[in-house]
Parts: C-alpha cells; sequence; structure tokens
C-alpha cells in the first residue's frame, strides 16, 4: 500500500503545502487503491476524471496560497446525497437511473472547501438496514477479516468500509437511527452523528426527515472535527437547519477531561450485549478516572421503549417520504394499462423487500384509527426520551455507552428482522432525542474485530464530544492498520 493512502487529514494538508506530493499524486493513489479494493463492493461509482481535475485545481490553489480548508481531501459521498451530474441511486432499483441536477448542500459545502469527489458509496437501500445487506447492487464486505465475509455495518457501510480499506481519506453519511455510528464501530473507525439541524439536509434523499442528520466517518477524531466544521451550518433551503453558531471544533481536542463528569446508564448494560463490548466500556472508564473525570451512574429507564417507537416513527415518515417514487417524477417507470397499475408495477419492480415493508408499516401507522393509538403516542413518548436525557444532563456532562451490542456479524446470518434491528438499541435513543454522539473505536474483539464506545453530549456540544473522544482515542491507540485490517 502506498505511504500516501497512511496519512490523515492534517498530515495530508501539510505534505501537499510542502511539496512532498501533490493532490493529482495523492488522488491517483486513491484511484488505484479504490481498484484494489473492489471485491469489498463499495463504491457504486468512481468519478475519477472529475476526482483528477478537482485534484488539479488544488494543486493549482496550493500553488497560488490560496488553499482552502480541505483542499485536496480525497473524499468517499453515501449514496444519499445528490451529487450534480453524477448518478444518485439511494442503492436503489427505483433511482438506478437518476443523475441530479443539483448538489447537496453538505456536499457542496465540501467541495467549496477543496475536497475531491472520489464517487458515490452503497448503503442499505434509501438508508434502511444495519448491515448494507438491503443495497440493489449487493452487500458491502467489511474490510476487517474480509476473508470471513462479515457485514460493514449500515446504513452507511460502503463508508465505513472505504475509510477503513484507505479507499477514501474520509467518507459522508447519513445518520437516522444509528447509520453512521454503527457501521464506523464495525469497521475500526470514528462516526459522528452532529445534533439534528447542524447540517443542512438539503438535496439528500429522505429517509425518516426529523431523524435524518448527516455527518462525517474518519480515521481519527481530529479528521472528523476538521470535516464537521465544512459540512455544518445554517441552510436557508432546509427550515430545520439551525442558526446555531458553528465553533472551530479543533480547538477542543486538547482540553481532556479532568473535571468532566460522564454519566454510564445503567439500562445500557443489557441481556445480550457481547462480555468483550462491555469490557472495552469498563475500559474506556478507566481512561476517563486516569484523566480525572467523575464517573456518575445514571439512569435513562425509557431507553427500552427506543427502538419501538423508532419504528413507528421512521416508517412513518418514509412511506410518506417515498410516496414521490412513483414512475413520473425520478428514476423507473414500469409502464402498465392504467395510471394505478403503473404505479403498482413501478413501485413493486423499484423497491426492495425492506423498504416495501417500512412503506407499510408507516401507511399502517398513519392510517385513519391507528394514527391515534401508534403514531401519536409513539410521538409522546419520543417527547418523554427527549425530556430524559433533558434530565440526565443536568447532572453530567456526557454519557458513555457501548455503540453496539455485538461486533461485526457475518454477512447472510441474521434471518431474524428484529434481531437486525436490535443492532441500533444503544444508537436510536440519540436519534429521538436529536443529540449528537459519535463513535470511536477502542479494540478488537477475539476474533479480530473492532469495538467502538459512543459518546452523547448535549445539542450543539459536538466539540466537546470531540473533546472527550479525543481522550478515548489517545489512551486506546486502536490501530487500524494493525493485523487483520484490509492491506
Ligand atoms: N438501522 C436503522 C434502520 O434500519 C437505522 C438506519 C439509519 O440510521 N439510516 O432504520
Amino acid at each position: 500500500m502506498s505511504e500516501l493512502l497512511r496519512l490523515n487529514v492534517s498530515q495530508v494538508l501539510e505534505g501537499i503545502r510542502k511539496k512532498e506530493f501533490s493532490a493529482v499524486e495523492l488522488t491517483r493513489c486513491y484511484l488505484d487503491r479504490i481498484e484494489k479494493t473492489k471485491v469489498l463492493n463499495m463504491y457504486l461509482e468512481v468519478s475519477a476524471d472529475r476526482a483528477i481535475k478537482m485534484a488539479q485545481i488544488a494543486d493549482e490553489k496550493y500553488k497560488n496560497n490560496t488553499a482552502r480548508l480541505l483542499e485536496g481531501i480525497p473524499i468517499g459521498v453515501k449514496d444519499m446525497f445528490c451529487t450534480e451530474s453524477i448518478k444518485t441511486t439511494a442503492s436503489s432499483k427505483i433511482l438506478e437511473n437518476f443523475v441530479p441536477t443539483y448538489e447537496s448542500t453538505v456536499s457542496k459545502k465540501l467541495w467549496e472547501e477543496g475536497a475531491i469527489n472520489l464517487g458515490k458509496l452503497s448503503c442499505d437501500e434509501f438508508a434502511m438496514g444495519s448491515s448494507n445487506e438491503t443495497a440493489a447492487k449487493g452487500n458491502v464486505i467489511n474490510p476487517w477479516r474480509s476473508e470471513e465475509k462479515r457485514s460493514p455495518g449500515g446504513s452507511s457501510g460502503g463508508s465505513a468500509a472505504a475509510v477503513a480499506s484507505k479507499s477514501a481519506l474520509c467518507a459522508i453519511g447519513t445518520d437516522t437511527g444509528g447509520s453512521i455510528r454503527q457501521p464506523a464501530a464495525f469497521c475500526g473507525i470514528v462516526g459522528m452523528k452532529p445534533t439534528y439541524g447542524r447540517c443542512s439536509r438539503w438535496g439528500i434523499i429522505a429517509f425518516a426527515s426529523s431523524l435524518d442528520q448527516a455527518g462525517p466517518l474518519t480515521r481519527n477524531i481530529s479528521d472528523s472535527a476538521t470535516m464537521l466544521k465544512v459540512m455544518a451550518g445554517h441552510d436557508p433551503k432546509d427550515s430545520t437547519s439551525s442558526l446555531e453558531n458553528v465553533p472551530n471544533f479543533n480547538d477542543f481536542l486538547d482540553k481532556g477531561v479532568k473535571g468532566l463528569k460522564i454519566g454510564i446508564p445503567k439500562e445500557y448494560d443489557r441481556k445480550g450485549i457481547s462480555e468483550e463490548i462491555l469490557k472495552s466500556k469498563e475500559k474506556v472508564i478507566d481512561f476517563f478516572k486516569q484523566n480525572g473525570a467523575e464517573i456518575v451512574n445514571v439512569s435513562l429507564p425509557l431507553t427500552k421503549y427506543a427502538l419501538s417507537v423508532y419504528y413507528i416513527v421512521a416508517p412513518a415518515e418514509a412511506s410518506s417520504n417515498l410516496a414521490r417514487y412513483d414512475g413520473v417524477r425520478y428514476g423507473l417507470r414500469v409502464d402498465g394499462d392504467s395510471l394505478d397499475i403503473m404505479y403498482e408495477k413501478t413501485r413493486g419492480v423499484g423497491f426492495g423487500d425492506e423498504v416495501k415493508r417500512r412503506i407499510m408499516i408507516g401507511t399502517y401507522v398513519l392510517s385513519s384509527g391507528y394514527y391515534d393509538a401508534y403514531y401519536l403516542k409513539a410521538q409522546k413518548v419520543r417527547r418523554l426520551i427527549k425530556n430524559e436525557f433533558d434530565e440526565v444532563f443536568k447532572k453530567v456532562n456526557y454519557i458513555l455507552t457501548p455503540t453496539t451490542p455485538t461486533t461485526s456479524f457475518k454477512l447472510g446470518s441474521t434471518q431474524d428482522l428484529l434481531t437486525m434491528y436490535l443492532n441500533d438499541v444503544f444508537t436510536v435513543p440519540a436519534s429521538l432525542a436529536g443529540i449528537p454522539g459519535i463513535s470511536v473505536p477502542v479494540d478488537l474483539d477475539k476474533n479480530g474485530l473492532p469495538i467502538g464506545v459512543q459518546i452523547l453530549g448535549k445539542p450543539f456540544d459536538e466539540g466537546g464530544i470531540f473533546q472527550v473522544g479525543k481522550v478515548i482515542e489517545d489512551s486506546a491507540n486502536f490501530d487500524l492498520f494493525s493485523e487483520g485490517s484490509y492491506k
């Protein structure tokens, strides 16, 4: 593997600035690497020519001393972000030929700061899933112990695998119930889900609009902080995007955890969670103590309802959002004798099983007579879950939990849907409450598979989350290049 592929964001920026290598050279290295890692099935579309052109512009900027914040950084984009004149499919057959005429706000911000678009990354269809197995073009393979054909997690499985296999320096993903944090944990990288509203949703294919958030997947905390700074900020095109000031997140990284109170919710020690993951969590508690933090036991009793609430709210919003794929306005059309038959055929052929299931659940919980019984109740419990977090954050600064109940499982091994949904049991509560969270890699389990832990914080305190995450990163010393990673 080329040495250039080992560099993180700040090292790359410095290397190009010092003329040790050019942005074009670096981009070529990544494009070669993408070829070599093709068996992992991560990229749905590689925009090689465009990437080289962008890299040439980056090199010019360095020459003129006008380099921007991410000048020359090669990035992979989850296929949920619309990219102008590059096919965008949400990993679905129904959008297999959709080429947007516009660019999502988040990706646009990255290109405007000089980042380079390597291409589009596979995900679960319309981001519905936790294993990347619902992708129309087949699953992605986790780069760790790749011969064992394990899941990279989902739905941002392609994004996490691309960063972990060094086929992108950074990637962007979306997280509705855990889709950045869970794949980051499975692939041994850092995944940040910002506060709801921190990043614009404009131009991102909608799954569940009250939960969807964009965020970075990176090799370390500092890269994540640099990426988020560029991705975040108010956008007049998204009325739910926040006006909150976007600080320089890198300024938080060296502050340590001395004097901070870290809450450990007892409800997250549930049955069925891997012993090794619990051990990693204990190890992180020790890191915190050694660095002067105070550990506080807390309780979030409504956690047990979070998944049930999520699987009412998210499908309800999805069923409404996905109504637009009707064979008229976007993508696939399968003709029929009448308009209704055309709709039915198009949606029947275009959507995969998981998406159809969500549309059916969603339509059911929104239908008259069931709306009050399911949807309204779920919304009330959602508010109570949020209130519960607010109360706990009066006592502690941050919360530590495992990111996932298990490490990566073998592809095709989860037959039972509820077991699959349980993957998100630790990530979903933060999504419902709209609060920020990060997954940071800590260890490898006895099978050599990555383990991550999650830090949750108050709304708009991503800086503090990075600060705490950095202490974990420095103490754990997780090595993305160790035995078992993709060579
Ligand atoms: N796995 C969860 C789901 O299937 C979350 C997905 C996501 O965050 N996009 O809905």
